[in-house]
């Protein structure tokens, strides 16, 4: 936190880097905006909240006391983001034929299983949007007092061109209000409810057929899908906060109707830095389920796609993603990934080393200048494949400390140790999963000495031991099978 370092973020709503100041330090606010529980979470939302995991991770390492909201969508959120046609969550579980709420356990269950096998941490708090319904019509209520939203029908949309007069609706996105005039008339013509062409929906009347809907004072509904993160990030962050994360998609319409549902409801900005991370392409085209050049988390880890040679630990894929700015697009290709393999397998071999490393009297190399390089970029806007490509040059000096071409005298070598620790799995949050395949190795080993005390009680006619030891073995979901001259085990999770 020392002022000569300071840390700059991209803020996308004044497009350019700007110093992060806290606005209460050193408690920081952070809303991410979290997945729709209707389907598997793909492979675009991972990067996106790995983007927002790095940044957790190294406010946190950096001393802020960080609370770090990430909600999940289970109601409100129609096809096609529109304010028309179904809700997602509701549609899913008539074609899957069980309740909304299941749908919504479902994917929240597998989502949560997806970001814990990339190593996300999880967030402080997970507000859900259907546990959060008497809050989100109090902010309605509070839109409508202040002349910003209407009813039609059972509806209330907001009112953008009230709502333009005073304030800059595009404030976010760019987009003017005025090249969406001309567009007014048309979609006007079809019986719309809404005035202009560029009001949303903040409740939606539901149709009797409805499972998840709620009673308000505009007769029974769901809340538009804005509306819960404007709802759930000011009720545990505060009307205004420091940091809101989301996919570059997210931009229009769903961050830029926030601002205007905080700034309509309470007079207040919300958020002081707006931060959107890209999108994923495969081969140089964008990815897409309708271009069938998607891929699921669990198709990329186990290799069973068409366009994908062979499979790919979690960690790869983590390091994988690192290699690119967030504000960048990450393109997936068989070559870039086999790139990525090689790379994590090469940082975690340096990281190795450098803990066997033995120290000299006296240092040759200049390690300052390893972790200040590695620390500048990082802290210019999260830059993890610079920070990358510098803890690569550190690993080139570690080589050479262990073929006895450099020295490192003892601080030098406890300060490097530190700062590998700190940004390789502290902040960039990798594992070396050689570490868990050692574990298995001592598992087995020991399996191979229990099994061996059991088959010398059973030799010994010691019946009683021997079932001891399956039966203790059975409640660790290990079961052991009995052949005619051996015996064998298998672990079940
Ligand atoms: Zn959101």
């Amino acid at each position: 936190m020392s002022v000569s370092n300071p840390l700059y973020i991209y803020n996308s709503l004044s497009r350019k880097k700007e110093v992060f100041e806290p606005l209460n330090p050193p408690f920081v606010g952070l809303y991410v905006c979290g997945p729709t529980v209707y389907s598997d979470v793909h492979l675009g939302n991972v990067r996106s909240f790995l983007t927002f995991d790095v940044v957790y991770r190294y406010l946190t390492y950096l001393g802020y006391n960080v609370r770090y909201v990430r909600n999940i969508t289970d109601v409100g959120h129609l096809i096609d983001d529109s304010d028309e046609g179904d809700d997602k969550i509701e549609k899913r579980a008539r074609l899957e034929k069980i309740e909304p709420m299941e749908i919504v356990q479902k994917y929240t269950n597998g989502f949560h299983d997806t970001v814990t096998q990339f190593n996300l941490i999880p967030p402080s708090i997970e507000p859900t949007a259907t546990g959060h319904i008497v809050e989100q019509i109090e902010m309605i209520q509070r839109i409508i007092k202040n002349g910003f939203a209407y009813e039609v029908n059972g509806s209330v949309y907001f009112d953008v061109k009230k709502y333009s007069e005073k304030h800059n609706y595009g404030e976010l996105s760019g987009r003017k209000i005025e090249d969406q005039l001309e567009q007014t008339r048309e979609s006007l013509e079809g019986g719309n409810e809404k005035k202009f062409f560029a009001d949303f929906a903040i409740w939606k009347n539901a149709s009797p057929e409805t499972i998840m809907k709620w009673d308000s004072p505009w007769g029974t509904g769901v809340p538009g899908w804005h509306l819960e993160c404007s709802v759930m990030s000011t009720k545990y962050l505060g009307q205004a906060f420091d940091i809101h994360g989301g996919g570059m998609d997210l931009k229009f319409p769903h961050h830029e109707c926030e601002i205007a549902q905080s700034v309509g409801a309470d007079g207040v900005n919300p958020v002081k830095y707006w931060m959107h991370g890209n999108m994923l392409t495969v081969n140089g085209t964008k990815m897409s389920k309708s271009l069938g050049n998607s891929f699921l988390p669990h198709e990329l880890i186990s290799g069973d796609h068409p366009l994908l040679d062979k499979g790919y630990t979690p960690m790869t894929v983590r390091f994988f993603f690192l290699q690119a700015n967030y504000k960048s697009t990450v393109d997936f290709s068989n070559e870039a990934l086999q790139a990525a393999e090689k790379g994590f397998n090469r940082l975690m071999a340096g990281v190795e080393t450098l803990n066997k490393l033995t120290p000299s009297e006296v240092s040759s190399v200049d390690v300052n200048a390893i972790i200040s390089k590695s620390t500048e970029s990082l802290n210019d806007d999260f830059n993890t494949p610079t920070t990358i490509a510098h803890l690569f040059d550190g690993v080139k000096t570690i080589n050479a400390i262990n073929d006895n071409k450099e020295t490192i005298n003892q601080s030098d070598l406890t300060s490097l140790q530190q700062h590998y620790k700190g940004f390789v799995f502290d902040i960039l949050g990798l594992v070396n999963e050689k570490d868990n395949s050692s574990d298995n190795e001592l598992s087995n080993e020991l399996m191979d000495i229990i099994i061996d005390l059991r088959n010398q009680s059973k030799e010994n006619k010691d019946w009683g031991t021997a079932d001891l030891i399956r039966d203790e073995l059975k409640k660790l979901n290990i079961s052991i099978k009995d052949t005619k001259d051996s015996s064998t085990w298998n672990y079940e999770k």
